[in-house]
């Protein structure tokens, strides 16, 4: 069953961004982290080359939060 969040629209990915390709410069590495573009403040998908490279315009994004019942993990 997914996880439903009523915080969807805080997590709209890039128009241009697709998930299997580097929204940078389109390879298709095995490992894609998603990042929140600064100027958009939408999310994509970067492979690691293009965020160290570009890491003043993307913020790591982990900031979801998870609902559930509080302090059921401490
Ligand atoms: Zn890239």
């Amino acid at each position: 069953m997914p996880i439903i969040y009523d915080d969807e629209k805080s997590y709209l990915f890039h128009d241009k961004d697709t998930p299997d390709k580097c929204f940078m410069c389109s390879k298709n590495t095995a490992t894609l982290l998603v990042f929140r573009q600064i100027a958009s403040m939408k999310l994509v998908h970067l492979c690691q080359d293009c965020i160290c490279d570009n890491l003043g315009d993307y913020l790591l994004d982990n900031t979801r939060p998870w609902l559930g019942e509080k302090g059921k993990f401490g």
